[in-house]
């Protein structure tokens, strides 16, 4: 028989886990695998807050994709368009024309983008923290206001630059918040113009309470944590615009900010605007437990997807819940969706997927955490400790964990480094200027 074509879009979560166990149970005479992504690496996000505050190089927070998909073809290329009635997926590889790419199964797994509202400046002002680019972004800025700020002699100025808005609450806009005030704190002890005390951090959140993941009591207790660092936080309040970097807050309060970080969750790739699969009220694809693609009643053949995109019953709830936009889903579903492609290709049924959310892991800094797993909940450095080992064991490849333990365990003993590299985002500059015809 002819191998079956696999067609992975997005290399992320389930596209990478999905693709690397496909290879790995499916023979060459069974099926070829071919991943597209326009990143040359899945991005490991629980680690970018880490990497963002300078405990892991950022490098280390991703997993490059030829390394790992030794048995796949990776193509470097963006998918802009899939017809499932024919099968055909369009590219636009990161360079050169689009090509069409035919498939006998595809796993759609684009991830998800930052969810956003039409608030004025937002688009101007805001950035998000959803990407690697985003983290070493954020982290060269937090420590450039710091050099702005020491520099500066009007107030105005210093204040604006010390103050960082983050808007939104849960894991992604606490763990961010946390560890770069935690970093700016820390990096404060070679600043002698500046005191912590100079600094603002504020936290911006539409409902009444953070990290809706776990239970009230723990994130009463984050904000508590918060509240003992002098951070600003600011729960049932909206951000209502940022134009010209001046926040305006919902409860009537306004100041500038140099710093706009926007966390406010997340919503499925616009990408699947372009597809003709079946989606819900929230533009997720509509899939059955086995991760295969369903419209109504009918089982689509031959699509398969998971993760942020996709809508998957969640079977440890009532009929009605779906499973959350967690890497704790997505790597699992993956697994699931790899073997049940494969008992499809060789003629067995696919088995449900169900896993209970085993609960969450935040950090809030170095030595400072929150957890709640299989009900037990932990705190402080317990908890810390307890983040830092899941999310290493969780980690793709023995080459990954064994780098990003180097990289803790360096800056124990050499504390972590607190160097801008601002000249980064625009590295053409100097050569620009002294090129430049006189
Ligand atoms: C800061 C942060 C911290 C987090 N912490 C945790 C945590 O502690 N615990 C937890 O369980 N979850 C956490 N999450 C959530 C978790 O990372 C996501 O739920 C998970 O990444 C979803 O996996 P995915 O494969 O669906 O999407 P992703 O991992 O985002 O992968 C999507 C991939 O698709 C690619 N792609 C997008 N569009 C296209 C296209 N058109 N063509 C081809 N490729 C495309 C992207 O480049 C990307 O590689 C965190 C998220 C963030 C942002």
């Amino acid at each position: 028989m002819n191998p079956k074509r696999i067609l992975v879009v997005g290399a992320g979560h389930v596209g990478l886990y999905a693709a690397l166990r496909l290879s790995k149970k499916l023979s060459s005479r069974e099926a070829e695998v071919v991943v597209v992504d326009p990143q040359p690496h899945m991005t490991y996000q629980p680690f970018l807050p880490e990497a963002a505050a300078g405990n892991i190089s950022p490098r280390h927070s991703v997993v490059p994709l030829r390394r790992e998909l030794r048995r796949c073809k990776v193509v470097a290329g963006t998918v802009t368009r899939i017809e499932h009635d024919r099968k055909v997926a369009t590219v636009q590889p990161i360079s050169g024309p689009t090509r069409e790419i035919p498939y006998d199964h595809v796993v759609v797994a684009p991830g998800s983008v930052s969810r956003t509202l039409p608030i004025p400046g937002l688009h101007e002002h805001g950035i998000g923290f959803k990407t690697i680019g985003e983290a070493i972004y954020l982290r060269n800025h937090v420590l450039d206001r710091l050099d702005v700020a020491a520099a500066t002699q009007d107030a105005q100025v210093r204040r604006s630059a010390l103050t960082f808005t983050f808007v939104g609450g849960g894991y992604a806009g606490i763990e961010a918040l946390a560890e770069m005030e935690d970093m700016a704190r820390d990096a404060l002890r070679y600043y002698p113009e500046l005191e912590p005390e100079d600094m603002r951090w504020v936290l911006v959140e539409a409902t009444q309470r953070v990290l809706p993941e776990v239970d009230r009591d723990m994130g009463a207790y984050t904000v508590q944590q918060l509240l003992k660092r002098n951070m600003d936080i600011r729960l049932d309040t909206r951000l209502e615009s940022c134009v010209d970097g001046v926040v305006k807050l919902s409860d009537g309060d306004s100041f500038r900010s140099d710093t706009i970080v926007w966390t406010a969750g997340v919503k499925p790739s616009p990408m699947l605007d372009a597809t003709d699969f079946p989606r819900d009220e929230r533009r997720r694809v509509t899939c059955l437990p086995t991760l295969q693609v369903v419209d109504g009643d009918r089982v689509v053949e031959g699509a398969w997807s998971a993760g942020d995109c996709a809508a998957v019953p969640d079977l440890t709830k009532e009929p009605g819940n779906f499973c959350s936009p967690s890497a704790q889903h997505a790597v699992r579903q993956a697994a699931r969706m790899a073997d049940n492609i494969a008992n499809v290709i060789r003629g067995r049924q696919p088995v449900d997927y169900k896993h209970k959310h085993a609960g969450s892991v935040a950090s809030l800094g170095l030595h400072k955490g929150v957890a709640q797993v299989y009900g037990i909940k932990m705190t402080g450095w317990p908890a810390w400790f307890m983040h830092r080992t899941y999310h290493m064991s969780r980690i793709p490849s023995f080459n990954r964990k064994v780098r990003v333990v180097v990289d803790w365990s360096l800056a124990f003993f050499l504390k972590r480094e607190v160097v801008a590299l601002g000249q980064l985002h625009d590295p053409r500059e100097e050569f620009a200027e002294a090129s430049q015809p006189r």
